[in-house]
């Protein structure tokens, strides 16, 4: 006689849908503060974690940086981090030089240095992604340990229950009091739910590599606006031969990102060396080239009753400003300190008035930042003559205008005036051990 198994059914408080950098996190900070989670991963961690998986780095603004140390991460991601202390904003003129009208910001003269404050600098770090990862999967598996579903993907979704109920595609069921969806821009558990989407693709992709550059970076970040799009080059720390290095995103259309990912490496130093000011000495482009689509979306909501999603599942941002998932860490801090809060008035996780609050909380603050980085996209990313111009004698004016940058840069450290002391349990730093 053949015997058939029954499908099990586990059953969980929180179970995360997705175990890339948003669902990593969010698995890491919950399992911390005591709930019962699990992840489910349908990728293969071995592939993922690979060097060659993905070759960005991540600028991680100082919220970011506080709440990873208040995790207790920060510490092992230090040696991937180099600090951004400096910002020089310049824009590309008609012939292509460099003008000289230009914006830098310094967080030593601007006196944002507030000693003993969670705001002292710099400004945030570059970190790169594939060390980061793996401080993050270590992480996560000493606390998840067989709470940790890999290589299974979530196949069912099923909000009309009294809790959320998930078929994974292995046949295992899951039923939790409160999915979080951090499954990425796709977000087929924001699909299931029914959430409407608005999304914008900005004909814009993304050249990453690293660079080598004969003279040290000094912890400046250097952002050169071109009519096809911004190239960044943002300081990675040095290899230990003292060689220097910084991350390299340049923005061109789809047929240009891709014809330069193609390019002998002289020909697209070359290229490199003749776009960029003097500030790095000679630039040479090194190892793996990636190219990334970029676009624009915003989910409908990120709420109803048992379901929140969280990171690029609810909002994608274009990386001008590096944010997206400086965002997403802002969503995870938000949602820590309100289902803390329910579990203290003993209120259901799913409990749909709590998690509007967490909406209403990040959801206009992402909607900010998508609009932020949408303008000066446009803005930038325009020839004519008089925006040209404009926007040259924008950047000189602001230059000379110390309050408003300082107004900026906090905004870019992610304490806008909706976050940093609302947040008794991330940002102060008491999250148990
Ligand atoms: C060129 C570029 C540069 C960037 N630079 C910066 C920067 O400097 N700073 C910054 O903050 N942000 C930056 N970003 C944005 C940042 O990379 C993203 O916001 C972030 O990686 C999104 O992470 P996520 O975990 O939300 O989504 P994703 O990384 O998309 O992860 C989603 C995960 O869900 C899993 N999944 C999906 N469906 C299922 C299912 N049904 N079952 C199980 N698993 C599932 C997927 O396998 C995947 O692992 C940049 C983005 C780009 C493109």
């Amino acid at each position: 006689m053949t015997q058939t198994s029954t499908p099990t059914t586990d059953r969980c408080e929180i179970a995360i849908i997705g175990g890339s950098f948003a669902g990593m996190t969010t698995a890491i900070t919950f399992a911390k503060l005591g709930f019962d989670v699990r992840l489910i991963e349908r990728a293969p961690y071995p592939v993922t974690l690979d060097d060659s998986f993905d070759g960005r780095g991540h600028a991680i603004a100082k919220a970011g940086q506080q709440i990873f140390q208040s995790l207790g991460l920060w510490q092992d991601m230090t040696p991937y981090a180099a600090a951004i202390d400096h910002i020089r904003i310049t824009d590309a003129q008609r012939n292509g030089r460099i003008s000289p009208l230009q914006m830098t910001f310094n967080v030593a003269d601007l006196g944002i240095s507030d000693a003993g404050s969670y705001r002292d600098g710099p400004m945030g770090y570059i970190t790169e992604n594939q060390p980061i990862r793996n401080v993050l999967f270590r992480a996560m598996s000493a606390a998840l340990g067989d709470k940790l579903w890999t290589e299974c993907e979530v196949a069912e979704f099923d909000f009309s229950q009294p809790l959320p109920q998930l078929g994974m595609k292995d046949g295992r069921r899951l039923v939790a009091d409160l999915v979080l969806a951090c499954d990425g821009r796709p977000s087929p558990t924001r699909k299931a739910a029914g959430i409407g989407l608005k999304s914008w693709p900005y004909n814009q992709w993304a050249l990453v590599t690293c660079l080598h550059h004969s003279e040290p970076h000094n912890n400046w970040a250097f952002e050169h606006f071109m009519p096809d799009g911004p190239f960044a080059a943002l300081p990675l720390p040095d290899l230990a031969d003292g060689t220097h290095r910084s991350s390299l995103v340049w923005t061109k259309s789809e047929a240009a990102a891709k014809g330069l990912s193609r390019l002998s490496q002289d020909d697209l130093a070359d290229c490199l060396n003749a776009s960029f000011g003097p500030w790095l000495g000679r630039l040479t482009p090194v190892g793996q080239r990636w190219v990334y689509p970029l676009s624009a979306q915003h989910a409908d909501r990120y709420v109803m009753p048992g379901l929140a999603l969280i990171g690029d599942a609810a909002h994608g941002v274009h990386p001008i400003a590096g944010q997206g998932f400086n965002l997403a860490l802002k969503d995870i801090a938000s949602l820590a300190e309100i289902l803390v809060e329910s579990r203290e008035r003993g209120l259901a996780l799913g409990d749909l008035h709590q998690l509007e609050r967490y909406q209403a909380w990040r959801r206009p603050d992402n909607a900010a930042m998508l609009a932020a980085t949408d303008a000066l996209d446009r803005l930038f990313s325009t020839a004519l003559p008089p925006i040209r111009i404009a926007r040259d004698l924008g950047l000189a004016a602001v230059d000379r205008m110390p309050r408003l940058k300082k107004r900026l840069i906090v905004e870019a450290m992610g304490f806008g005036p909706n976050f940093g002391s609302k947040l008794p349990v991330m940002a102060t730093g008491v999250l148990p051990g």
